[in-house]
């Protein structure tokens, strides 16, 4: 559906992105996640057209978005990070005008009544946009990438300066257009992406950082991974069976929990939740509580952009 293959793109001396390469099918709704200046909207604004890389090739359903701009740009409604709003236009003179604008071929009144429908905006049709709080002029933008019914949805930061209850609206939008469309959404916010996305990718300096599910992400974290653990046995046996389980990194005791019981961390590289088990088991002693206290996407983000990672 949608394939980015080795993006490179400076702005003067300083490079913005550095070989961004992924691709995405037909329903995926992926999150670009990556603090302020990570490449995000440069790389939005190459996928959509506006602006042009200095190497490497971006293909819209096998288009080539240089070859053929129009076929290409057909299949996108993009919400960028400052909507292209006229302001002084009713939301349904703007609506029309972009409908104009993007060649659509759908009947006008219908198509466009539809989508207002959609996004929650038809109450405020009439209305001057500018005179519209930014969590309706944001659904006005929405409105507007949706004309013409694009297959792929690009929304740029769609959440930034909404309010809590304008953020949940407007995140439930675009579950709901997740269920038809392939959409790409970019966020620094890493609860947002979570909440929406089934596919993430962290970029951070211009360089895709990770990829994956949330699970994957998760998973992959090269950081440690940490079991709370309650065994019956004697303190010492348990501690020297759990410090010789493969790939444990670091044991540390935590005391008697109940009578005959004791509590330890289990610092592992690699999930040893079964050897644990078994090594317990072999040493005639008893798992009464194992827990991993495994990173989370939060964790595993933090580490990336601060650079543990690498
Ligand atoms: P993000 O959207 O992730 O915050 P951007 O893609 O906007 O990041 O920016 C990536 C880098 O490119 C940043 O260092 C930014 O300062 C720089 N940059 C973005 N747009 C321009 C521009 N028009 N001219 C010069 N530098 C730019
Ligand atoms: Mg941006």
């Amino acid at each position: 559906m949608i394939e980015v293959k080795h993006l490179t793109k400076h702005y003067g001396r300083q490079k913005a992105l550095d070989d961004v390469s992924f691709s995405l099918k037909e329903g995926d709704v992926l999150g670009f996640l990556g603090p302020n200046g990570a490449g995000k909207s440069t790389t939005m604004n190459i996928i959509t057209g506006y602006i042009s890389s200095d190497s490497g090739e971006v293909l819209i359903n096998g288009v080539d978005i240089l070859d053929d701009p129009t076929a290409a740009k057909k299949n996108i409604g993009y919400l960028p990070e400052q909507p292209p709003l006229y302001n002084d236009m009713t939301v349904e003179k703007y609506l029309a005008f972009m409908f104009e604008l993007k060649k659509v071929r759908q009947p006008k009144k219908e198509h466009i009544r539809k989508i207002c429908e959609m996004v929650g905006i038809a109450d405020v049709s009439g209305r001057i946009i500018k005179h519209l709080s930014k969590g309706y002029r944001q659904r006005v933008g929405l409105a507007q990438a949706l004309l013409g019914d694009p297959p792929v949805i690009i929304l740029d930061e769609p959440t930034v300066g909404l309010d809590p209850a304008q953020i949940i609206e407007i995140r439930n939008l675009i579950r709901e257009l997740g269920e038809k469309h392939t959409v790409i959404l970019s966020s620094h916010v890493l609860s947002e992406i979570e909440a929406v996305c089934d596919k993430i990718i962290i970029i951070n300096h211009g360089c895709i950082a990770a990829q994956g599910t949330t699970e994957e992400l998760v998973g992959s974290g090269k950081g440690t991974r940490t079991l709370r653990l309650v065994a019956e046995g004697r303190e010492q046996t348990l501690f020297s069976v759990l410090r010789n389980v493969d790939n444990v990194t670091a044991v540390h005791k935590k005391g008697e929990a109940e009578k005959g019981c004791y509590e330890f961390t289990v610092e592992s590289s690699k999930d040893v939740r079964r050897a644990v088990s078994r090594a317990v088991t072999k040493a005639d002693c008893s798992i009464l509580m194992l827990q991993p206290q495994g990173m989370s996407l939060e964790e595993t983000y933090l580490d990336i952009i601060s650079g543990k990672e690498n």
